[in-house]
């Protein structure tokens, strides 16, 4: 049973994570390039690492949840990295959001160090993470998966094993695909609603019944209408997303043409600004467009 655990990233996944894991009772060593966000948890007390390749000294399983592609470039693969670091036997969990060559790759750095790779990206926001009701997904070998799988039960509210590596991180991709056309489709609705002069609140408390409801819509949407753009999933980090679908979709010849649609949207709304507030922030752009502001007040 895994009792030890390095945990890299402590942005706005990460956190929740951790305070879950230290609450199941694993001990901790954490790790995190501003140094200042592992404060809350050596009070707690986890072993404050001083770089990734001293973070995952003397534990058994090592987790981060790191921005993008860069982020990973440099903590796995830089110098002073993980992969400088990490010994035979232990093994290494990504749940960040990559492309699924990226998980391969990652992968295949490891195996030349004995250690098994699972790529194991998240559904689910800041508020899942720190109620442990994230919808995890994880792809590698299927026998040391079932020695992952407890752990990650500590995090999330299901947790699906997606087949040989890069699986994970192409569903997360599918998933995000799916996310971004409902924020243009929401934002599209919200837009036209207020051109028609309907009322906002009542919109909503038909999207929240309607056969067509999702928690995403019904969220997004509420705060919308209060003007709440606090970043759970920041915009700018939807972009990111956006573009490696793009080039997920494209490799494959799968057709993305809503996407485009609202990739420029987001586009837009990052250049007004607003890259580093929630994703909904999106519907400014179609704000700006049409001059209209989506309130419910
Ligand atoms: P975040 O709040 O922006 O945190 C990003 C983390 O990556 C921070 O710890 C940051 O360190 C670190 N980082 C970024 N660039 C780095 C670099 N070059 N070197 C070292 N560390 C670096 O992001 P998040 O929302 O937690 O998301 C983390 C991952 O989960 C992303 O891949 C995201 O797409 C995915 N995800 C997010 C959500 C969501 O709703 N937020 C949902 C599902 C999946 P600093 O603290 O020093 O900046």
């Amino acid at each position: 049973m895994i009792k030890t655990i390095s945990y890299l990233g402590l942005g706005t996944m990460g956190r929740g994570m951790v305070s879950n894991l230290l609450k199941a009772g694993y001990k901790l060593t954490v790790w995190n390039r501003s140094a200042e966000k592992c404060e809350p948890f050596a009070r707690k007390g986890a072993r404050v690492a001083k770089s990734p390749a001293d973070a995952v000294r003397d534990t058994e399983l090592v987790v981060y949840s790191l921005s993008n592609d860069q982020a990973i470039e440099e903590v796995v693969f830089g110098t002073k990295g993980i992969l400088s670091g990490i010994k035979e036997g232990q093994i290494a969990v990504d749940m960040s959001t990559v492309l699924p060559a990226m998980s391969l790759r990652e992968q295949e750095a490891y195996a030349k160090r004995g250690v098994d790779f699972f790529d194991a990206p998240v559904f689910g926001s800041k508020q899942e993470s720190a109620d442990a009701k994230l919808w995890i997904m994880a792809a590698g070998n299927k026998a040391i998966f079932e020695k992952v799988k407890p752990v990650l039960e500590h995090l999330g509210q299901t947790v699906h094993y997606l087949g040989k590596n890069g699986n994970a991180a192409a569903m997360k991709l599918v998933g995000n695909l799916i996310v971004a056309l409902e924020l243009e489709a929401l934002s599209e609705g919200l837009v036209l609603a207020q051109k028609a002069r309907l009322d906002l609140n009542t919109v909503m408390e038909v999207v929240k019944v309607a056969d067509f409801r999702s928690p995403l819509l019904v969220s997004n949407g509420q705060n919308i209408l209060k003007r709440d753009f606090s970043p759970s999933f920041a915009l700018k980090l939807m972009l990111k997303d956006v573009g490696l679908i793009e080039k997920f979709a494209k490799s494959l010849h799968s057709p993305t043409p809503a996407l485009r649609v609202a990739e420029k949207n987001i586009e837009s709304a990052v250049a007004l600004g607003f890259g580093q507030e929630n994703a909904s922030a999106l519907i400014k752009a179609l704000e700006k467009e049409t001059g209209v502001e989506v309130n419910g007040r």
